[in-house]
């Protein structure tokens, strides 16, 4: 299965990409997680890509569809792929269609978990991720059992740069701008799935398999 999440930042994207994959046993390609990586190891990737999310922008198209390209040639995304955080402009929807093309691969499923920009802020400044795997938790809705370390591999959980009020509200604004259209675009050029995004974590995956069973 070859697919797209779509969303709003904080809107669960990550979280359920890791159950997906879990069930379907496709690679996980998280853009934002593949930029955090290379700003750990300061990588010249990291110091560029740095400059933009820590101010809630973009990373450049160019910077960014490169990266996307290059995982995508790897062998573990021959028989498919979960894209999250990818694309989020219509010119990285574009250039990703002509790539699948020209390897002769289309997508199967583009779906939206849809939430309403208020629930936006709580998700995102109340989310910990993990320093060590990256697994994301939220103190409210998803604590870890033990405080401030990560289920799965005991690492240590951070918050992250960009979850602060005045990042979150600006990566808002450039997903209202710039990511939004791309509802438009999917419904257009492929078929767009949605999920209600409002209910809690279980719920969301069990109408996402429903989907994807189907
Ligand atoms: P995204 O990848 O779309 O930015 P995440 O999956 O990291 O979003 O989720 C953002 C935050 O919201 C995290 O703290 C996560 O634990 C929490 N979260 C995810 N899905 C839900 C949900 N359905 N209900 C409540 N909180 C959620
Ligand atoms: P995420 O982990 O998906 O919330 O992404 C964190 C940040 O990484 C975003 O706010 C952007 O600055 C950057 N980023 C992630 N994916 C992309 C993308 N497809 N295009 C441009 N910037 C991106």
């Amino acid at each position: 299965m070859r697919m797209i999440l779509l969303g709003a930042p904080g809107a669960g994207k990550g979280t359920q990409a890791n159950l997906i994959c879990e069930k379907y046993n496709i690679p996980h390609l998280s853009t934002g997680d593949i930029f955090r990586m290379n700003i750990s190891t300061c990588t010249p990737l990291g110091v560029q890509a740095k400059k933009y999310i820590d101010k809630g922008q973009l990373v450049p198209d160019d910077l960014t569809i490169q990266v996307v390209e290059d995982r995508l040639v790897r062998e573990d995304c021959k028989d498919g792929f979960l894209l999250d955080g990818f694309p989020r402009t219509v010119f990285q929807a574009e250039e990703l269609a002509k790539f699948l093309q020209s390897i002769n691969n289309t997508l199967d499923v583009v779906l939206l978990i849809d939430v309403p920009t208020g629930f936006i802020l709580e998700r995102n400044i109340g989310r910990r991720i993990c320093s060590s795997c990256g697994s994301s938790y939220h103190i409210k809705f998803n604590p870890p059992e033990e405080l401030g370390i990560c289920d799965f591999c005991s690492g240590k959980l951070i918050q992250r740069n960009d979850d602060n009020e005045e990042t979150v509200k600006e990566r808002l604004n450039v997903y209202t701008t710039q990511t939004h259209p791309l509802i438009d675009y999917y419904k257009t050029n492929h078929f767009l799935s949605t999920v209600d995004g409002r209910d809690d974590i279980l719920t969301v995956s069990k109408n996402i398999f429903l989907i994807l069973d189907n």
